[in-house]
């Protein structure tokens, strides 16, 4: 059963029988932990605690708790205005956190610069891709080398890239404002693999692309995590999302209401409701 947060948790309520069991908010927690540490290994390599973030006055995340073990694979899903973006954009060193725990590889984020999280391993592929319209794709790809210096090894991380993504290798010398959708996901992909990353987040990989595409960047996702990096993927296509992922969080008003294996939430009544349209 997926971990499930409601009001009714919030309110300490005793628990029930499968297969509507809920457990008090705090057990559900202490559960998660023990679970994860289980399912992958002692110390994760992500563990965000009770973190909040702002915009002003308005509080867009509202307290949320997840961890990512080292090579996992795991989404975060929700709604639009959920808080996806803003969750990434406080990982990538972006926004600064109100309060809350952003510990990576054991040490605290909060203070590090976002060009040091990168150089740490942290690398985030924007909404949007974000990609240098201007400049060729092989360029926007040195772009995303420029925290090393080796010039070497750099080079052979070019052909890595060129042969995770061949139709890149066709274009190398191509302006990347000039690319389709799908080629820029896979430029903005690979920009960012570029920076050896610990951890790749990922964030709407698969929007406005064609489904062909989407499913070429999801093919490309697996082959990823498949090296050993570990990826945190927000998605608002669920079903997508959760079929590549090993676990995943379900985000909604700035707060996590459900968690668990993958495969468990993608066969959830809330998940299929509210996000696959069952
Ligand atoms: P989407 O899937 O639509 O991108 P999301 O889950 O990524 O949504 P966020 O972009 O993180 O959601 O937004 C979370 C909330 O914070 C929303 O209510 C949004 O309006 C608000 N928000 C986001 N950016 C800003 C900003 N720069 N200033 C004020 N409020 C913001």
């Amino acid at each position: 059963m997926p971990t499930r947060y409601t009001a009714y948790h919030q309110r300490g309520h005793k628990e029930r029988a499968h297969p509507t069991a809920i457990i008090p908010l705090a057990r559900l927690r202490e559960r998660g932990r023990g679970e994860g540490k289980r399912m992958t290994q002692p110390s994760p390599l992500l563990e965000i605690e009770n973190l909040k973030v702002s915009y002003g006055g308005i509080q867009a995340i509202k307290g949320i708790s997840l961890t990512i073990a080292a090579g996992e694979l795991v989404t975060l899903i929700g709604s639009n205005g959920a808080g996806k973006t803003t969750t990434l954009k406080a990982l990538a060193g972006l926004l600064h956190p109100a309060s809350g725990k952003l510990h990576y590889q054991d040490k605290s984020l909060l203070h590090v610069p976002a060009h040091q999280r990168v150089a740490n391993g942290i690398s985030l592929v924007p909404e949007g891709r974000g990609i240098f319209a201007r400049l060729t794709v092989e360029e926007n790809l040195l772009m995303g080398a420029y925290v090393r210096s080796d010039k070497a090894e750099t080079a052979a991380d070019l052909e890595r890239q060129y042969a995770l993504f061949p139709r890149l290798a066709e274009r190398r010398t191509q302006l990347a404002g000039t690319l389709s959708g799908g080629e820029q996901q896979m430029v903005a992909m690979a920009r960012a693999l570029m920076s050896h990353p610990t951890l790749l987040m990922l964030d709407e990989p698969s929007m406005g692309l064609a489904p062909l595409m989407v499913e070429k960047i999801f093919e490309t996702i697996r082959d990823i995590s498949a090296q050993g990096v570990t990826i945190l993927l927000v998605e608002q296509n669920a079903k997508l999302a959760l079929e590549a992922a090993q676990r995943g969080y379900v985000l909604e008003s700035g707060a996590i209401t459900l968690s668990g294996a993958a495969s468990e939430l993608l066969g959830s009544d809330a998940v299929q409701r509210a996000y696959l349209g069952a």
